[in-house]
């Protein structure tokens, strides 16, 4: 490659990186992204819409670990029931157990950000975690909680179909891939996530948790994150804003 298409890729991406982080693209609309990836059957969305609630009331009334007494809120994920994307973190913090949402705290806001970074809105998107309710002084989700927990996110799963699951952190990658590969060789790359006998796998990215983006906030970091996001986007055959 020669040095003047190395400039002009180090400055094409200094721009991208600019606009990802400050939500510039939004303002750029987009054409399609909200479209549903199947054809439309709103029968079939009403009635997955109906089978998510179920859901989030059994969530509600969860005590199958020690979370459900700790919780002031469970938090069993919201979104669209015809989402291509599913994106999916660790566990509630603070703020998603004060309100019953998830992401709605500063690593929210940041997911707020790559959500219209990529031209979609939150509502195009399903956002759940792995776990449903808040770990005391969010610490790490133990595994006979995630056991506990997991069968609800595999439901879900299961009911939107999405074309895309975006792992956002190590323990959501390394749960729903089933390894214990750092978050590092995991991200930018697609796996697969296999949702059940006889379904076809379920593409899945990696990235980094927008919390942990918010820790090392370095622009090496969030070109990684949006060169992740790109991935996805072209492979939905999204315009990469
Ligand atoms: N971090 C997560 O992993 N999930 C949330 O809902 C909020 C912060």
């Amino acid at each position: 490659m020669g040095k003047e298409t190395d400039i002009n890729k180090a400055i094409r991406q200094h721009f991208e990186m600019d606009e990802f982080f400050t939500g510039g693209f939004a303002a750029r609309g987009k054409a399609g992204p909200s479209e549903p990836h199947q054809q439309e059957d709103d029968a079939a969305v009403v009635e997955a819409a109906r089978e998510l609630e179920k859901i989030a009331d059994e969530v509600r009334q969860c005590h199958k670990c020690q979370l459900g007494s700790l919780r002031t809120n469970a938090v069993p994920g919201e979104g669209n029931p015809n989402a291509r994307i599913f994106f999916i973190g660790e566990g509630p913090g603070a703020d998603e157990d004060a309100q019953g949402r998830p992401f709605v705290g500063r690593a929210g806001q940041l997911l707020d950000k790559v959500i219209k970074a990529c031209g979609l809105k939150r509502s195009d998107v399903f956002i759940g975690n792995i776990l449903k309710c808040r770990p005391p002084e969010n610490r790490d989700p133990r595994p006979d909680e995630i056991i506990s927990c997991l069968p609800y996110l595999q439901r879900q799963i299961e009911i939107i179909n999405p074309e895309i699951i975006v792992a956002l952190g190590a323990h959501a990658a390394r749960t729903l891939l089933n390894t214990n590969k750092s978050i590092g060789e995991l991200r930018g790359q697609f796996h697969e996530y296999y949702a059940g006998l006889g379904r076809p796998p379920i593409k899945l990215m990696a990235t980094y948790h927008t919390a942990y983006l918010l820790r090392n906030y370095s622009e090496e970091n969030r070109r990684r994150v949006w060169e992740d996001m790109k991935k996805v986007l072209a492979e939905l055959g999204l315009p990469i804003p």
